[in-house]
């Protein structure tokens, strides 16, 4: 499932394809991925127009068409992009295609139909709506502010780190990875975590998403001592020796070291 690092890479492959590159025509195949806007709407504001920036938070991208608003990518679980020459045929599972005047497109390719495509004039407005806490990657989030969005006596840590409208952009893979290289367990409530924790999860969130996007999210690139390329049961940790095991914490799999992390007292 794409989470911010991956979304992030999408939204630098965006610019460096589709970027001032004027769309002539929009098309949508499922409207049932649309958000809050319909497919001749966003065929009419976006045709004749041009991408001329983009953001990220959490793991929604979104692009200002030269009219001033933007256009809203969430990728679901297989959600991703391409850019290709139109004349090799329509990529498969292609959603959305945005065609340009130089004859290459861009697909929104969405296998499995959970993400979304929306429409908004006012990104912060749409972040509230939408219940978004602060994207852990940018810079707004500090220390101070992550230990007071982690601090609480309900719940464990690898939850709350999920928790989009805690903080945006986590999710299941890298919340494991952060956990891993903190040395926490996933199940640790939140009340039991000590002040070298926090600080450790901290540190190791803003490391982590910053290696995986310059690694452009392929894990035979990440280091040996990460647990993405050992992210299976019985798999020996690239740390300590210990042995990989994989329980389930509210709900969603979670895979961590039983040697190197302790479980909860
Ligand atoms: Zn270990």
């Amino acid at each position: 499932m794409p989470e911010l690092p991956d979304v992030e890479v999408f939204r630098r492959y965006m610019n460096a394809t589709a970027l001032s590159k004027k769309i002539i025509k929009t098309q949508v195949f499922e409207t049932d991925l649309l958000e809050d806007v319909s497919a001749a709407q966003l065929a009419r504001r976006m045709t004749n127009s041009q991408f001329n920036q983009t953001k990220r938070h959490g793991k929604y991208l979104f692009a200002r068409v030269s009219g001033g608003d933007w256009l809203i990518l969430h990728f679901g679980m297989t959600g991703f992009l391409e850019y290709f020459k139109h004349t090799n045929g329509t990529p498969e599972h292609a959603r959305m295609l945005l065609h340009f005047k130089n004859g290459f497109a861009l697909a929104y390719i969405c296998q499995r139909k959970l993400g979304k495509i929306g429409w908004t004039g006012d990104i912060s407005e749409y972040l509230k709506i939408h219940d978004l806490g602060p994207d852990a990657f940018s810079d707004e989030l500090d220390e101070e502010n992550f230990k007071d969005l982690i601090h609480g006596n309900r719940g464990t840590i690898k939850s709350r780190l999920m928790n989009q409208s805690i903080i945006a952009g986590l999710g299941n893979i890298y919340t494991d990875e952060i956990l891993f290289q903190a040395g926490v367990h996933p199940e640790t409530s939140l009340d039991a975590l000590k002040d070298e924790d926090q600080f450790g999860l901290f540190y190791q969130m803003k490391r982590i998403l910053d290696l995986a996007i310059e690694k452009k999210v392929d894990p035979e690139m990440f280091p040996v001592d990460t647990l993405l390329p050992n992210r299976e049961e019985g798999h020996q940790c690239p740390k300590c020796g210990g042995k990989i095991k994989k329980i389930k914490v509210g709900g969603r799999s979670a895979f961590f070291c039983e040697k190197h992390q302790k479980p909860p007292a």
